[in-house]
């Protein structure tokens, strides 16, 4: 197949995230990746600003995690988890408890980020059913969130600015409060909670569970927020008799500069999901941390079970791969180097302030955002980005960088640079 014929089959019958099947925009076609540099079938080399989503933190081709699956591979690929266990499962499952918050002591294992989001959304009903709280069933959350693409997870999603605006008349109606507007190293004031305060003091008998994302919120908005925010939402919660879920699947694993963006604020919630990152970006994986109280509730509950159980769930290849990626987590150096890349980013991404049309530059752990006043043409923007040796997908008006923690100083700069180039071009057209 030449790479022409490949790109037209691609263009004519296959999806891509978030496009149309009659204009999609633009598609690179790619050879093979390694370390933070991703090789493109015409021969570019590009270097990776985006870690495929949040998910590839210890690069691309990995040779620990490589490993790890190769050895796996040869013991077996897939059991069903009903009846049956495994090394891998319980050794990542204590790996995670081990980092986690230390009141999480039960861990579900399914299938994806939106997955994870549903199962933490049904242990919180359980929970409340369990307690002879049927009427608590809906959702708090702050505005701006993103915490998938599946219905229930589409549900806590931003009803505005998210993207599933198009779905709102057919989705339950949750309950909404304003993005937290105190920025994460702001000054702290506490009318900041003020709204979600009120709600869910008046909504406290409908409201089973308060989803929000750590810190940062992530594809709805990136966006920084006070830690106290995260601390007084916490206290709330224990005052109205509200389950806190935390969705670390963008944050955990150290994209922050703490293993948990809960760490910022010193909470732990009652149920945690993880994802993204947990395999190093090599499948698709994701994990439910859950408290014991919540474990027990649900289990004294009318089913007596939680009522969930994937296919896949717990699959050994992914485990094996979350095994040997945690254990480079928790390496000496891991976090630290995340806090070499916020230091660079801060420094290389200061210029993009003096561009026109630039409304914002923040920086947290490995996390660069430019937010413009105006959306980018993205297929045009990536053109030059790509011209230029780098991967950068903007959305909407954020062009942002959350590059593979294994990226070299050098390359680090030339991706942050580019990225000011490129922006300092556009502003000169327009
Ligand atoms: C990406 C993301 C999800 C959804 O994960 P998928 O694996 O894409 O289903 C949920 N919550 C947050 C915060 C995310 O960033």
């Amino acid at each position: 197949m030449t790479l022409n014929e490949l790109l037209e089959f691609d263009r004519e019958h296959i999806w891509h995230p978030y496009t149309s099947a009659l204009k999609p925009l633009k598609a690179y076609a790619v050879e093979s990746a390694n370390g933070a540099r991703i090789k493109l079938l015409d021969g570019r080399e590009l270097i990776d600003g985006m870690s495929s989503w949040w998910a590839v933190v210890h690069g691309y081709n990995n040779p620990e995690i490589n490993a790890a699956i190769s050895a796996q591979l040869k013991k077996m690929s897939h059991v069903m988890f009903g009846g049956l266990t495994h090394e891998p499962a319980v050794i990542l499952a204590e790996k995670l408890l081990k980092i986690a918050p230390q009141n999480l002591k039960h861990v579900f294992f399914c299938d994806s980020g939106s997955v994870a989001v549903e199962v933490a959304m049904k242990m919180a009903l359980q929970y409340w059913n369990s307690k002879g709280r049927a009427s608590k069933t809906k959702f708090a959350t702050i505005r701006l969130g993103y915490h998938g693409d599946t219905w229930n997870a589409m549900s806590v999603c931003d009803p505005i600015t998210g993207m599933h605006k198009i779905f709102s008349g057919a989705l339950t109606a949750q309950i909404f409060t304003h993005s937290p507007k105190i920025p994460f190293g702001g000054v702290w004031d506490d009318s900041d909670l003020a709204e979600l305060r009120d709600t869910l003091r008046k909504r406290r008998d409908e409201i089973a569970a308060l989803i929000l994302e750590p810190i940062v919120q992530g594809a709805g908005a990136m966006r920084f927020y006070h830690p106290e925010f995260l601390k007084g939402a916490r206290k709330i919660c224990d005052e109205c008799g509200i389950l806190l879920i935390c969705d670390e699947i963008a944050t955990g694993f150290g994209r922050t500069g703490k293993m948990f963006a809960c760490e910022h604020a010193g909470i732990a919630p009652d149920i945690m999901c993880v994802g993204k990152a947990i395999t190093g970006g090599y499948l698709s994986f994701a994990a439910v941390l859950a408290s014991r109280d919540v474990a027990i509730s649900i289990s004294e509950g009318e089913a007596g079970v939680f009522m969930h159980g994937p296919t896949f769930m717990a699959n050994p290849l992914a485990c094996a791969a979350a095994n040997a990626s945690l254990d480079i987590c928790v390496r000496d150096g891991y976090l630290k180097r995340v806090l070499q890349i916020e230091k660079i980013l801060k420094a290389e991404l200061e210029s993009a302030r003096e561009i026109g049309g630039v409304e914002d530059v923040r920086v947290l752990g490995a996390i660069g955002v430019v937010e413009m006043r105006e959306s980018v043409d993205v297929e045009k923007i990536q053109e030059m980005f790509v011209g230029r040796g780098v991967w950068i997908r903007p959305f909407g008006r954020l062009v942002y960088l959350m590059p593979p923690i294994v990226i070299s100083d050098e390359d680090l700069r030339k991706l942050s640079s580019v990225l000011v180039s490129v922006l300092k071009e556009i502003s000169k057209n327009v």
